[in-house]
């Protein structure tokens, strides 16, 4: 079947046929002036150096798609990013640290012929903490004359300096070799960005509904396409198509057979909903409204946010809901679901096929927000205001301040924040609430982590 490509800002690219594997991100770091850009030109082999912005405006990341010896890579180029107020030395060890967070190799460039500053220094220390492979580029070595300056490099302790000259191409080919020999075959950072129709999983305790919807949404032609198409066993995922819009439902083989366990059934449909979850983008929990809220209806909430996934709470059973019951729940929803009360909520009965179609804007909803990203400017001009509007309160005499932050990813969002101490769980909630009221967010967890420097 044919995948639809969706580009990072969700526009159609066009049609693969396969999955497109997960490319390996090769991150460029460095100061100002050392080369990063003829280097970036260089490993594209491209002549001449690319303008793509206004001098003075700053630009994210930006990202190109590379091969060395047929092995594909994306290259990360962080130079465009302006010293801000703070100065050369804290915007170079700020990039330096998003970077090392994005990708998988890191490749730091040094002037040779300038040799190490202090700013170098500060990315040093830096480079020093990742595990992950750093290659310390000794650059404008445009003949061998200067090679022993590329040698005094290995006075900063990240190892053997790569002497190349980025303007001429000298020792690039060799360095590209040991880089792709390093490089893993899939990317631990990046994010998929072949879709298709979008993938959908179907959860809920025994007996909320779950095959009813399944059937209805799918209606008896699914039956007879597959034994046309001569399938001898259940597929595992389905295509359904609801309101007009075709949607994987993952693991459908796991709904539709029921295996009535009774020893460690719970252990057991955690389990499956895990893998379930696993294979998809969102999850749409199923909640029986005849029921009280139960525990294991927020252990499978519960799931579905720490996987990361998206999330939309369909109500079922709303045909046998009557006033009294439906009093209660309005009680149960606030008191169990305040915690998730950014995700969509659909009434519906899948006996009936009442509302069904609800499904589909509140899925996409749910995706849309999973999906968001901010640009770096946009969410550090929110953090600033944010932070002189409620500053952090003062915690032994201290107060940790943010100095900056960036999205590292999205599906789901996820946000780093550079501080000088440790931020309390209440102020990063607090920060949390207010990317939902700004940005929406609808539908999706959001991940604030901490970096903390001295
Ligand atoms: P960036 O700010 O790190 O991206 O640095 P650029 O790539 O813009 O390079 C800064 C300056 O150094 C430019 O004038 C380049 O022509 C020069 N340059 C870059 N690489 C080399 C090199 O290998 N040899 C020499 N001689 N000059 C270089
Ligand atoms: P599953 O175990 O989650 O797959 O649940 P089923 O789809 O097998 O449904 C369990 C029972 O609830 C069956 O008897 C269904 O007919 C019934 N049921 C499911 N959805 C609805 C609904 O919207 N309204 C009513 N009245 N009954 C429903």
């Amino acid at each position: 079947d044919d995948l639809a490509i969706i580009g990072e800002d969700g526009e159609f690219l066009g049609f693969s046929e396969q999955q497109s594997e997960l490319l390996p991100v090769v991150a460029i770091v460095g100061r100002p002036n050392v080369g990063k850009s003829a280097l970036v030109n260089r490993i594209l082999g491209r002549r001449e150096a690319v303008v793509e912005d206004k001098p003075g405006v700053t630009r994210d990341r930006v990202s190109y798609q590379a091969d060395w010896n047929d092995k594909r890579f994306s290259l990360v180029d962080t130079g465009g990013w302006e010293p801000d107020a703070r100065g050369i030395d804290a915007s170079v060890a700020l990039q330096a640290e998003i970077a090392i967070e994005l990708c998988d190799v890191v490749l730091f460039v040094v002037d040779s012929r300038v040799g190490p500053t202090a700013t170098d220094e500060r990315v040093v220390q830096l480079l020093r903490r990742t595990d992950k492979p750093v290659f310390l580029i000794a650059n404008k070595v445009d003949d061998a004359v200067l090679e022993p300056e590329a040698a005094q490099l290995w006075a900063l302790g990240l190892g053997e300096p790569h002497p190349v000259s980025a303007l001429h191409g000298r020792g690039v080919a060799d360095l590209l070799d040991m880089v792709i020999k390093v490089l893993p075959d899939e990317s631990a950072v990046a994010q998929p960005k072949l879709v298709g129709p979008r993938r959908v999983a179907i959860l809920g305790r025994p007996n909320v509904g779950k095959s009813s919807l399944l059937n209805k949404a799918a209606g008896e032609e699914r039956v007879v396409v597959n034994d046309l198409a001569g399938t001898t066993r259940d597929p595992v995922d389905e295509q359904v198509e609801i309101a007009g819009r075709v949607w994987t439902f993952v693991d459908t083989a796991g709904i539709r057979r029921r295996v009535h366990m009774h020893k460690g059934a719970d252990f057991y449909a955690s389990l499956r909903t895990t893998a379930a979850l696993e294979k998809a983008e969102v999850g749409v929990v199923m909640l029986d409204v005849t029921q009280e809220i139960s525990d294991q209806d927020l252990r499978i909430i519960d799931l579905v946010l720490e996987s990361g996934r998206a999330l939309v709470l369909a109500f079922n059973k709303w045909d046998l809901l009557d006033e009294d019951r439906r009093r209660m729940l309005d009680r149960e929803i606030e008191k169990d679901l305040a915690h998730v009360e950014w995700a969509p909520r659909v009434n519906i009965s899948a006996r009936t096929g009442r509302h069904l179609e609800k499904l589909v804007p509140a899925l996409e909803a749910a995706l849309d927000g999973w999906d968001t990203r901010i640009p770096t400017a946009k969410f550090n001009g929110f953090l600033a205001e944010l932070v002189q509007e409620h500053p952090h309160p003062l915690r032994g005499g201290k107060q940790p301040r943010i100095l900056f932050g960036t999205q590292v990813q999205n599906r789901p969002p996820t946000f780093v924040l550079f501080s000088t101490g440790f931020l309390d769980p209440q102020y990063r909630r607090f920060i949390q609430r207010r990317l939902r009221e700004n940005y929406g967010f609808v539908g999706t967890p959001i991940v604030t982590n901490m970096r903390i420097r001295e």
